[in-house]
């Protein structure tokens, strides 16, 4: 169909991609012929696309009801970059600002309108809208509207008013919620006509899931930063204490950091999250308030200090690393003590809520202490299956091996028998090890028969295996009685009748990926990394120069791909995911120029660079001198130079003309011999067919200019 084709035009110039996402082309060829839809689609997915690139290519303007402010102004700035005409109306804008907006609005330069829920509603707005040419509404972040969800918001509830005002015009309407309930309220409150419903995949393949023992936490955070340098991310804390104190001992040692609560003043947070948007801090310690309205899409990873509450939590919190599809991190520390505390928490709350709440912990406690695939319980969790191991998980990486544990959970059991159930974990650890602590001489647990026989299994691994024999039911947990252990039936059966146990153990040895990353790394992904670090710096200037986040220059992943292909000109630039035309014109030439100059600095260090030993000649070539002059600079021989410029020619560099070095007349000639035997024979056979009357280069020239200009 014609507008589809349209539309991936559209992707190509403004966005830079070369194609839809699967869902994306199904949901822009409905909208383009007027179908209502809704989208179910993790974040990062992909939802604006959706409706940005149709309000591109259908005649008039799209409205767009957003309920996050900030968002809405991220947004707009990034659709102005890619060189869409776009505006916003809530009630951050002076009257005089919401007049010129009106006013752009009524001219017809605009293709996109973000508005509030509330701007929408108020009194005249509608009439407001009816003076323009509404393409298409698309009510984002429509699970607001469900008085069951998260983010209630009342005036969502009253958009149905634009089904009856404006019934011929299309309606998409999108969320990162996957709830089933949440999506027919949407289709029912908004009056869409017989939608059609997108479901993608809630996973998010790119995030690498990790869980840690909690123990000596902060030391394994700093370790994980030096192996993330200078990449953004967002540490999750319980507590505001908690944020301000890991804030504090990382500023301490140099980490650019800050923190994120609550309690901070409403001015104190904006500066915090600015900071962050802009890349000018690298670390925010935040209370999970943080993270909502923000669309930061180079976040590279997500560490939990302390135990979520919920999978629901986790798994949003998580999510908003690595929006734009390259590799990021998932840390979650787990520690025993964090559920305890947790339970606490929640069972001094309102009962009937409670005993949901601590079914949602005890989830919560599995995914931590898992032996299978993490990422195939979060997903199962969500109502998802999958049919193999995700391969992006420590446990997928790193895959426990199961051995028979008799002897070792009989120690524990008779020890919790010989001490009258009064152990609680930690303690029973103590005891098994045979410590001398204060609590194990006070009780006098040194004089039972058990004291010291788990010596040789480190306090950590005896932590994991009463771990996995608490969730097998081979013992319980007292949470009325300071969480001691007690015995079971099935205990019994281990300690009296001989019944087996299997445990899991994990195997030290083998390290998780994003371990061995930086370690010895092979020269040429060095190199790389070097250069992405010289595009991220330059990224940051643009932006700042510009007056937008860095994310908003070009995505983590578009500056990765740039790393590892090295385009040097503009139709190699504009080959790369996230490029698109109008982008190029602002930012492609400081980029091409920054890749071209970091190629021949390697050159000169020595470092063998693909594809730069031609670079050096063409800028030797720009500074005036002539192949001759470069050969004998570079002590190569002067047929290697004018072959760089056959490379350069062919690679479309416009400013090399070869006509310089090979008159119009000779190619002529020459390319009829060449046109014979092809552009792929060998100079040697060309050269004799051309009775040795043609140097070598000039026929070099002429196979660039054959093959560039074609027959
Ligand atoms: P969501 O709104 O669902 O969270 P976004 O619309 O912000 O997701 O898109 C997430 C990232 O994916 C952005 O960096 C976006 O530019 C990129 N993206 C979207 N569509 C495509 C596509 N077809 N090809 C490549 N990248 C895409
Ligand atoms: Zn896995």
């Amino acid at each position: 169909m014609m507008e589809i084709r349209e539309a991936r035009e559209a992707l190509k110039l403004y966005f830079g991609y070369d194609n839809f996402r699967p869902m994306q082309e199904q949901i822009i060829s409905c909208l383009l012929q007027k179908q209502d839809v809704v989208v179910l689609m993790p974040t990062g997915g992909g939802k604006s696309v959706c409706y940005q690139v149709p309000a591109v290519v259908m005649p008039g303007i799209c409205v767009v009801i957003s309920p996050l402010i900030a968002l809405m102004k991220d947004q707009v700035e990034a659709l102005l970059v890619n060189g869409i005409q776009a505006a916003y109306l809530n009630s951050s804008l002076t009257p005089d600002e919401q007049y010129r907006v009106e006013n752009a609005c009524l001219s017809g330069e605009l293709k996109l309108l973000y508005v509030s829920p509330e701007k929408l509603l108020s009194s005249g707005f509608l009439s407001f809208l009816k003076r323009l040419q509404v393409s298409l509404f698309a009510v984002d972040e429509a699970h607001c509207i469900s008085a069951w969800g998260h983010d209630f918001r009342p005036e969502y509830t009253q958009l149905k008013i634009l089904k009856q005002q404006f019934p011929g015009v299309p309606m998409v309407a999108l969320t990162a919620t996957a709830d089933r309930l949440t999506q027919k309220d949407i289709q029912e409150q908004l009056w869409m006509q017989d939608p059609k419903v997108f479901i993608a995949s809630f996973d998010r393949p790119n995030i690498n899931l990790m869980v840690k023992p909690a123990r000596d936490r902060f030391n394994r955070i700093t370790e994980f930063l030096d192996r993330h340098q200078g990449q953004p991310g967002i540490i999750y804390c319980l507590s505001r204490k908690g944020t301000e104190s890991i804030a504090d001992k990382l500023k301490r040692k140099g980490y650019r950091a800050t923190c994120y609560h609550a309690g901070m003043s409403a001015q104190q947070r904006a500066k915090a999250q600015e900071a962050f948007l802009k890349d000018d801090v690298q670390i925010v310690c935040a209370t999970v308030a943080f993270g909502m309205g923000i669309d930061k899409s180079n976040v590279r990873w997500v560490i939990h200090y302390n135990l979520p509450k919920n999978i629901e939590g986790y798994y949003q919190e998580i999510g908003r690393a690595g929006r734009d599809g390259a590799k990021s991190d998932a840390l979650l520390f787990y520690s025993f003590a964090d559920v305890m505390s947790m339970r606490s928490m929640l069972t001094e709350g309102n009962e009937k809520q409670t005993e949901l709440q601590l079914v949602k912990l005890d989830r919560m406690q599995q995914y931590a202490e898992a032996t299978i695939c993490r990422r195939r319980i979060l997903l199962q969790y969500f109502g998802e299956t999958m049919t193999k191991n995700c391969g992006n998980c420590d446990i997928c990486r790193n895959p426990p091996t199961s051995f028979d544990g008799t002897l070792l959970a009989q120690k524990a059991l008779s020890a919790i028998a010989r001490s009258q159930e009064r152990l609680n974990m930690g303690l029973l650890t103590d005891v098994l090890r045979g410590s001398r602590s204060a609590q194990v001489l006070e009780g006098g647990y040194d004089k039972i028969k058990t004291y010291g026989a788990g010596r040789d299994t480190s306090p950590m691994d005896w932590q994991r295996y009463l771990h996995q024999m608490l969730n097998a039911g081979l013992m319980e947990l007292a949470y009325d009685q300071n969480y001691s252990l007690k015995l079971t039936d099935q205990s019994r059966q281990v300690l009296f009748e001989g019944r087996q146990v299997q445990l899991v153990k994990f195997d030290e040895i083998k390290q998780p990926a994003e371990e061995t990353i930086s370690r010895a790394r092979p020269k040429r992904e060095q190199i790389k990394d070097a250069l992405f670090e010289r595009l991220r710096t330059l990224r940051k200037r643009l932006a700042d120069e510009y007056g937008v986040p860095p994310y908003v220059v070009f995505s983590d992943s578009t500056l990765m791909e740039m790393a590892a292909e090295k385009p040097t000109n503009r139709i190699a630039m504009l080959a790369i995911s996230g490029v698109g035309s109008l982008k190029y014109e602002r930012y492609g030439y400081d980029f091409v120029n920054e890749i071209i100059n970091f190629m021949t600095d390697e050159q000169e260090k020595g470092n063998k660079v693909k594809g730069a030993t031609h670079l050096v000649t063409y800028e030797e070539l720009k500074k005036g001198n002539n192949p001759e002059q470069i050969a004998a600079m570079r002590n190569l021989n002067p047929v290697t130079i004018y072959s760089h410029l056959a490379t350069l020619y062919e690679q479309g560099y416009d400013d090399v003309d070869l006509y310089r070095f090979v008159t119009k007349k000779e190619y002529q000639a020459i390319s009829k011999t060449i046109a014979g035997m092809g552009a792929d024979a060998k100079l040697k056979d060309l050269y004799e067919a051309l009775n040795e009357q043609y140097e070598y280069y000039k026929i070099r020239l002429s196979i660039a200019i054959y093959k560039r200009n074609g027959a």
